[in-house]
């Protein structure tokens, strides 16, 4: 989970009220908030990225978390003093909060001008509309579940990379997840829909297309088809380089998908299937719908047929109920998964969810925070081995940005969603290029540049790990 502000999309209207956009929260958030940043445009708002400037304040928001919610309400702290000394300028909250508290927030917090939720952003230029002209509050959280996707190219924040929407919300019963409450039914999009904007990003420069879905490995189950039928698809769009795809259930994992991860080479190095535990026992309380071994079957399946394919794991501590032997066969199936990334959270209850008021929160909070502590030194040991098993492997990159930690290094990631760093020209931002793995620590791998890769040349070959030595 990661907070970003949308600072600022390019220039909207001139003259146009000033809005600044804030996205908290997952990769859906993302692209929510550029789908709203395209709505603004057309209604003729532009942009700015200082509070102070800003006519109109969004914020496009999460509640996946308690801690989530907290940076929002403590952000609406702050806003709610400017807009004493600017009683002219309107507030939004739009998203899951808005979702899931709706009115609530309003009452809560008098500043606030209206909450949007997350099948409401088509209207959000209407709303901010007639908040500024009558001065109004409102609450629009009933939105139509087949929200429009429809997207302004020019606001895309990444020139090589986009994320595309191909389905929304979630039917699954996962007892500690309030989702299902925020983003509603699980509702998939037309594969000609899905084909026809993946075509015009790639018209546009993009060579990374990541499809995004609650479940996004349930796409059009209720319509007879599989996600496999569109990785195929995409595996034929000529100057893609890459498909990823986030966030697969370990329930919707079928043959059929894996079938097209193995003859799919856009789109087959790399998972991200949470198991949220190693243990059948809470996987029943969280009303997963798997076992442990059925989770560890996939595993297997997935690593015959698709040799090097890596996978990220979220995991849950601390879930009502679990005893140390549950926690053990967690920490069993890290040891024998050996994730290459892993996402490791602390249970908290959250309003809303199947487990509030029924699962008693009875693991003490030290116990939490001790269990993440030996998960997290377990996934470093993992991810130190493996990166330096790594050393003198070449891989090809897309390069994404200027490293934070150091501006002199670029980074970037390869097939298997690995992010490596290296030393290159800023020109290189968005080209493929090969790199040479000459040091790691358990959190990075440090690159080398070899040559300018050739594009759509995405194949296993060029991403599989080798130990051939560089030029
Ligand atoms: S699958 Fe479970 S955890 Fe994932 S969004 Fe749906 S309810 Fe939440």
């Amino acid at each position: 989970m990661n907070d970003a502000v949308v600072s600022p999309p390019p220039p909207g209207t001139e003259g146009g009220p000033r809005v600044l956009l804030e996205v908290f929260g997952c990769q859906m958030n993302k692209l929510d908030g550029e789908l709203v940043a395209g709505a603004l445009r057309k209604g003729g708002y532009d942009f700015t990225d200082a509070d102070e400037q800003a006519d109109v304040v969004l914020m496009v928001t999460c509640s996946i978390r308690d801690q989530a919610e907290h940076r929002v309400h403590s952000h609406l702290g702050e806003l709610a003093k400017l807009k004493a000394s600017r009683p002219d300028m309107v507030l939004g909250v739009l998203g899951c909060m808005a979702s899931r508290e709706g009115g609530d927030l309003l009452k809560r917090w008098p500043a606030l001008d209206f909450v949007a939720g997350t099948r409401d952003f088509p209207s959000v230029s209407r709303l901010v509309d007639e908040v500024r002209a009558d001065r109004t509050r409102i609450v629009a959280v009933d939105g139509d579940p087949r929200v429009s996707e429809t997207r302004d190219l020019a606001v895309r924040p990444h020139k090589a990379r986009a994320f595309i929407t191909v389905a929304r919300g979630c039917d699954k019963p996962c007892t500690y997840c309030v989702v299902p409450r925020t983003r509603g039914e699980e509702v998939s999009r037309s594969k000609r829909d899905i084909l026809e904007e993946a075509r015009a990003l790639v018209d546009d420069g993009v060579r990374e297309i990541t499809l995004l879905g609650q479940t996004v490995n349930a796409w059009g189950r209720h319509e007879g088809s599989s996600l496999g039928e569109l990785l195929y698809a995409l595996q034929d769009l000529s100057g893609l380089d890459r498909v990823r795809f986030t966030t697969s259930h370990p329930e919707e994992m079928d043959e059929p998908l894996i079938d097209a991860m193995a003859d799919c080479p856009k789109a087959g190095m790399f998972l991200h299937l949470p198991p949220q535990s190693g243990s059948s026992r809470m996987l029943r309380r969280m009303a997963r719908g798997y076992t442990a071994e059925r989770y560890r079957e996939i595993v297997q399946q997935l690593r015959a047929r698709i040799p090097g394919v890596e996978l990220a794991g979220d995991i849950i501590v601390g879930f009502p109920g679990e005893t140390d032997e549950d926690f053990e066969l967690t920490a069993q199936l890290m040891r024998d998964v050996r994730f290459s990334q892993a996402f490791l959270f602390r249970y908290s209850p959250r309003p809303g969810t199947p487990a509030w008021g029924r699962l008693e929160d009875d693991v003490p909070d030290a116990l939490k925070r001790e269990r993440l502590a030996t998960l997290m030194a377990l996934q470093s040991s993992i991810q130190e081995a493996r990166h330096t098993a790594m050393h003198g492997t070449r891989h090809q990159v897309l390069v994404e940005g200027r490293s934070r930690r150091d501006e002199r290094r670029l980074f970037g990631r390869n097939l298997a969603s690995d992010r490596i760093v290296f030393e290159g020209d800023p020109s290189l931002v968005d080209e493929l290029v090969e790199l040479e793995i000459v040091d790691s620590t358990p959190l990075t791998l440090v690159g080398r540049q070899l040559a300018a890769a050739a594009s759509g040349s995405a194949s296993r070959a060029a991403s599989a790990t080798s130990t051939s030595s560089a030029d």
